[in-house]
């Protein structure tokens, strides 16, 4: 399955921010979107970077409460790991385990597209082998 299909059931909406916000803001559009990252890009097609809670957490413990007025760029990761839609889900998964991450996103012509998140990943997977377990079954019945 490549990731357009995962997509296509998911939508391609994708939280951005401006690198000049601050960083409380950026925790409410977190909040607000019950989500854990952002993709950050001045005009919401250019990915600059990514800001996941884990870079709030370790910048709170490193800064304290004063990392709340800093700017999203200076706590944000870049360059950013993208994909494109036609990358496989199975491939996907295995670069997300390497590189340690739970968000891709997905960029087509340079432009974002869509974010693929490590649940929707897990999500493919499983419905990609209860098909495959569909089939088998079906096979060994009709056989
Ligand atoms: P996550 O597991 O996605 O919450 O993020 C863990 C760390 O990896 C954080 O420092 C993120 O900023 C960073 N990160 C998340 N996604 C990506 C990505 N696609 N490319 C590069 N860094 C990322």
């Amino acid at each position: 399955m490549q990731i357009s299909q995962v997509l296509r059931h998911k939508g391609h909406e994708v939280a951005t921010i401006d690198g000049s916000e601050s960083v409380r803001t950026a925790l409410a559009v977190l909040a607000e979107h019950r989500i854990g990252a952002l993709v950050v890009s001045s005009d919401g097609e250019r990915v600059e970077g990514i800001l996941s809670e884990r870079d709030v957490a370790r910048g709170l413990h490193e800064h304290g409460a004063a990392l709340l007025t800093e700017p999203v760029s200076s706590v944000m990761t870049s360059p950013v790991h993208t994909c494109t839609p036609h990358v496989s889900v199975t491939e996907l998964a295995q670069t997300m385990t390497d590189h340690r991450f739970r968000h891709v996103p997905v960029v087509e012509d340079a432009k974002l597209i869509g974010i693929v998140s490590i649940g929707d990943v897990v999500k493919a997977r499983l419905d990609e082998l209860e098909d495959e377990r569909k089939h088998m079954v079906d096979y060994i019945q009709t056989a």
